[in-house]
């Protein structure tokens, strides 16, 4: 998975699970700061439901609502044409919850989309 650093003091983020509650029964994943008050939840409508189709995720991440709020990381655009070197990012956990969240990435330059386990 990318490294993701904090907007407010640079330090790389940790992920991490919250608590529980009723519209999240499984938790939340969120980016956590080590050494600052930072953090990012990372809420979406697919994340509750466990048995999403891969299929089904990669379409609906190809709508633009759904990459507008998303936050952007530096990395290589694997489009041969294009030399981007940032991305926007998705992480969804599409399999069983002990198994690593897929990272959907979608090139800020040529919008190219990719992932990554
Ligand atoms: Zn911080
Ligand atoms: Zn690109």
């Amino acid at each position: 998975m990318p490294l993701v650093f904090c907007p407010n003091c640079s330090n790389a983020l940790t992920i991490a699970r919250a608590d529980s509650t009723n519209t999240h029964p499984m938790g939340v994943n969120r980016f956590e700061c080590r050494t600052c008050p930072y953090e990012w939840a990372l809420e979406n409508k697919w994340y509750d439901r466990v048995n999403v189709k891969e299929k089904e995720v990669e379409q609906a991440l190809g709508g633009k609502d759904e990459w507008k709020n998303a936050d952007s990381i530096g990395t290589q655009c694997p489009n041969e044409g294009c030399n981007g070197e940032r991305a926007y990012f998705y992480q969804l956990q599409i399999r069983s919850a002990d198994e690593p969240m897929t990272t959907f990435l979608r090139c800020t330059t040529c919008a190219t989309q990719w992932r990554e386990n």
